[in-house]
């Protein structure tokens, strides 16, 4: 099947071609691990999730790297200036910095876990101090470094003639375009390769070096760590959009003079999250969180499943009300997958039955798996070929809306479709569809039972008001009534 992304690099969606046959490298710039991740953070982790899903189900087989950054990123990301997250956070929260590293990185990892998102390989910048050490020294036998007495090793993007090419600049246009730089750097896009530690004062993490005690500079450990994991060359490097006209174009400027050109095939890049007022962003304090949407009540696969309602090339903004909306469209998929689930068991019990009668269990319960293959390839590729056709996502959610109403395909087939759905969306409809089925029918308690009967015999009697109370009683218990035309149901909440 034909895969095409956006490559940031060219400006044009492009068919993908891996360097190696059937095999793609990603690397995907991850979390700063000095505060809990945001929502916003959370849609780059999926769509790069996506990305990997798609390839995984187009037969290919995927090492996606994505690191977590636990030194060296600076609170202004253009300008390399301000202080090291890391040291904020510990600051804030009265820990060292390693325990704040832990601590995040776990919460992280639990967040990862609730969208389900398939674990990539998750290298800590930390470990990979000699790499990155080994990379400053390279250059500078190359001649693309200077040292600012005091500051540190700086990357001389005077030297790198293609410097500025993935945010569409030249060197020209970003030196007219920058502040006034009073760090005594050469070009106001110069970079820190390795900071040094200031005098009289001891960092939470710094290591010896050939410059002095310091840290590395937060684009040198991406280049270390994707070349420690994925060699020289890789296909893919992802990130949030704002890491175009700096971190990467710095990852590229370190990279190529050491291993050649280009360095990576396919540049994507995600637009972002946005809160009421602007970009989402932990340095503005933003607490919209896996865990805050969890504590009230939404599936984290709501979230997932609203993410992957939009483009990843375009910004979105996040509301309570849109995050309703997709709920209210999550569930109505997992109600009409539960529905199939029911039809075919109901099957398989027939089945069975004419399987004892016939004395065949085995090939009447088989009978009942049967799918229409033409019916279900045609639906494989028809979403496959969406998704694969820069992550159409929005699209193929709505083809699978279509499958659902679609009277010429059997529940079966539909239910293998889904199965598929949710290994290349990863939205997990099967699971919620058979929690939904177990839900409706757990075994009600006798004591709410009685209630229930109580209130039937009021509403009998028109008793409204006794009726009401009594269903009150039955909501508080972590129970609900929901009147049918066959009847009361009462259902687990
Ligand atoms: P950070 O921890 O801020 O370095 O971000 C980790 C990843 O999330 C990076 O790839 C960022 O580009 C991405 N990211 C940060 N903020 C947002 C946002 N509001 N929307 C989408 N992605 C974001
Ligand atoms: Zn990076």
């Amino acid at each position: 099947m034909t895969i095409r992304l956006y490559n940031t690099m060219s400006r044009k969606l492009e068919e993908f071609k891996p360097l190696v046959p059937k095999h793609v490298g990603m690397y995907s710039c991850g979390p700063t691990v000095y505060w809990n991740q945001h929502l916003g953070n959370m849609r780059t982790f999926i769509s790069n999730d996506t990305i990997k899903r798609m390839f995984i189900e187009n037969g290919y087989d995927v090492k996606h790297v994505m690191n977590y950054t636990d030194v060296g990123h600076l609170t202004n990301d253009d300008d390399d200036s301000g202080e090291d997250k890391m040291e904020k956070g510990a600051r804030r929260e009265g820990k060292t910095v390693w325990e704040i590293a832990d601590m995040y990185i776990k919460s992280v990892e639990s967040d990862m876990t609730d969208l389900n998102l398939i674990t990539p390989i998750t290298p800590r910048a930390t470990d990979y101090i000699k790499e990155q050490i080994k990379i400053v020294q390279d250059l500078e036998s190359l001649g693309y470094t200077y040292l600012i007495p005091g500051q540190g090793v700086y990357y001389d993007t005077g030297k790198f003639s293609d410097y500025g090419a993935l945010g569409g600049q030249n060197l020209d246009e970003l030196r007219a375009g920058a502040r006034i730089d009073d760090a005594g750097k050469k070009n106001p896009t110069d970079f820190l390769l390795w900071a040094l530690s200031p005098e009289n004062s001891k960092r939470g993490m710094e290591w010896d070096s050939p410059w002095g005690v310091g840290f590395p500079g937060w684009h040198v450990e991406c280049t270390a760590m994707s070349r420690a994991i994925l060699g020289d060359h890789f296909d893919i490097h992802t990130g949030g959009q704002e890491h175009i006209k700096v971190h990467h174009s710095d990852e590229i400027a370190q990279s190529e003079p050491l291993v050649g050109k280009p360095w990576v095939s396919y540049w994507v890049h995600f637009a972002w999250l946005m809160a009421k007022d602007g970009k989402m962003s932990k340095s503005a304090g933003d607490t919209l969180t896996i865990p805050l949407i969890k504590s009230r009540g939404y599936d984290p696969m709501e979230f997932k499943f609203m993410m992957l309602m939009g483009s990843y090339r375009q910004p979105m903004e996040f509301s309570w009300a849109g995050l309703d909306a997709a709920a209210a469209g999550y569930k109505n998929i997992v109600k009409k997958v539960s529905d199939l689930l029911n039809q075919k068991s109901d099957k398989e019990s027939k089945s069975a039955a004419i399987g004892s009668a016939q004395r065949d269990t085995t090939a009447a319960s088989k009978a009942s798996e049967i799918i229409n293959q033409k019916s279900f390839d045609l639906w494989h590729s028809k979403i496959l070929g969406t998704v694969s056709d820069n992550l159409r996502t929005a699209e193929a959610l709505a083809q699978i809306q279509e499958l659902l109403r679609d009277g010429d395909v059997d529940s079966m087939t539909k239910i293998a479709v889904f199965e598929f759905v949710d290994r290349l969306l990863g939205l997990q409809f099967i699971d919620r569809a058979k929690k939904l089925i177990a839900l409706e029918s757990a075994p009600v308690p006798d004591e709410i039972q009685k209630l229930a009967d109580e209130r039937n015999a009021a509403k009998s009697a028109k008793d409204w008001a006794r009726a009401d109370e009594i269903r009150g009683k039955i909501d508080a218990a972590g129970w609900t009534i929901v009147d049918t035309k066959d009847g009361t149901k009462i259902l687990k909440k």
